[in-house]
């Protein structure tokens, strides 16, 4: 057995293994290192600066692999838990945007074909094998960590039966919020958590605190440059959506529309100002949740008259998908750093152009000119809504379908589960005595 000659200089693991330049690299970083390369380059049809690591990466494998170590090649199938967030069914039947985007990835990994678990709330529906390890629905209680924290223990001790059983998962794909990504490093399997959240002051903090517990991929550009220092991000991956599930037969109505939480952020407020301003109809749709009652009885209940400027509630459903359909525009006057914007790509599915305040992810998402168009304030959103209705329902469904399908979104996802996943055995190889694989070297 070959000797061990130092410690991995990514991750610390006893390694076999001299780089050229003197220092020391286990094979699981090399490996990492060899498949960040192919992430990164640019794909036919694929916008490349939406995928690839942020920087380079330093990654911690997943500790104490005691299990034995898949013999298959590095193309075979993985093995992949994907975790969902204990609140709504996925997929959603309303509001739902991390629901939406494990719905879709789960199915594109299966057809692509991965054996995928996915951990999800009673009530969920997938062609991946679904576990519900929680026995209801939680849709008046997210956030509560009582829930979060009883879903993801649950979910871990399935895991680690799994491995005991010697049917160990790859990796886990965590979407569920902040218990798993605190605890990943409890559990043998390695975990990649995606950010779907914006890096606000508690976020800073908690990734600050916790992000090397896992590899972290975020979903667009922007929000992974928010990301507190000296955090590192393996990937960034847009969100998917399934474009042929929306219709492209509907004819156009002459309203704006504006969809989403009501809060301030969202800017319904100066979807508002600029329906007034202009006279045109707009429709908004969506919930107000805890804690939002305030902002929307203050801000928008006293606009709304029932004809021009009319607030339908929560849509779902085939409902929703005419309303963004029929639209004339779509306004995103957003007044924080959106992460990613599910309804912007959802509009451009849709058929319909955005109009987005040129402010987080909304310059990645949408193709100005072509799906849409970015403006700086109300005026010049006012100022856009004639050059707006110009654009081309095809080539904004065209634009979201090269980008977004879930196909595409699973290929970029499973070139990053390749660079973490537990690492395979190559000839010559044996077992460190944390069951990390290492290279034997000629003495
Ligand atoms: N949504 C919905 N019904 C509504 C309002 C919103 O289904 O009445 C969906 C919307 O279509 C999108 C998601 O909720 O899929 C919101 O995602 P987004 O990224 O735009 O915003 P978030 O609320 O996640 O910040």
């Amino acid at each position: 057995m070959a000797q061990i000659v130092g410690r991995c200089d990514r991750c610390g693991t006893p390694t076999v293994r001299r780089t050229r330049e003197g220092g020391h690299l286990c094979s699981s970083c090399a490996a990492g290192e060899r498949a960040i390369d192919q992430a990164t380059r640019a794909e036919p049809g694929v916008q490349a600066q939406l995928y690839g690591p942020t920087r380079a990466v330093q990654r911690r494998p997943g500790r104490g692999r005691t299990f034995s170590v898949p013999s298959a090649s590095a193309d075979r199938p993985l093995r992949i838990a994907l975790l969902a967030p204990p609140w709504l069914p996925v997929p959603p039947s309303g509001y739902g945007g991390i629901e939406s985007v494990v719905a879709l990835l789960a199915d594109a990994l299966v057809e692509a074909g991965h054996d995928v678990t996915l951990f999800a709330p009673p009530g969920s529906r997938s062609r991946a094998r679904v576990v519900s390890v929680l026995d209801r629905l939680h849709p008046r209680e997210i956030g509560a960590s009582v829930v979060e924290a009883d879903h993801i223990a649950r979910a871990f001790s399935h895991l680690e039966r799994a491995a005991m059983r010697g049917e160990p998962y790859d990796l886990v794909h965590d979407h569920s919020g902040w218990v798993a990504l605190a605890m990943a490093d409890r559990i043998q399997v390695p975990v990649l958590h995606t950010v779907h959240g914006a890096f606000d002051d508690n976020a800073q903090r908690f990734y600050a605190e916790h992000a090397t517990k896992a590899a972290l991929s975020c979903v667009s550009r922007a929000q992974a440059a928010t990301r507190p220092d000296g955090v590192l991000v393996e990937a960034v991956v847009p969100n998917p959506i399934d474009v042929q599930a929306w219709p492209t037969d509907v004819p156009k109505d002459d309203y704006l529309l504006w969809v989403g939480r009501f809060t301030p952020e969202k800017g319904p407020h100066r979807a508002i100002r600029v329906a007034q301003a202009t006279g045109r109809r707009l429709i908004l749709a969506g919930p107000v949740q805890p804690g939002q009652e305030a902002y929307f009885s203050e801000r928008v209940e006293p606009h709304l008259d029932g004809s021009q400027i009319r607030y339908i509630g929560e849509v779902g459903g085939p409902r929703k998908l005419e309303l963004f359909a029929a639209a004339r525009a779509f306004l995103m006057p957003i007044t924080w750093e959106e992460p990613f914007g599910m309804v912007m790509v959802e509009a451009m599915a849709a058929g319909t152009p955005v109009i987005a305040f040129a402010r987080g992810a909304a310059p990645e998402v949408v193709e100005a000119g072509r799906s849409g168009l970015l403006v700086g304030d109300e005026d010049a959103m006012i100022s856009a809504l004639e050059d707006a209705a110009q654009l081309s329902p095809a080539e904004c469904r065209a634009s979201v379908a090269e980008r977004f399908s879930p196909a595409v979104v699973a290929a970029a996802y499973e070139r990053v589960y390749r660079t973490i996943a537990m690492p395979v055995a190559e000839p010559g190889a044996h077992l460190a005595d944390d069951g990390h694989a290492e290279e034997a070297v000629a003495a």
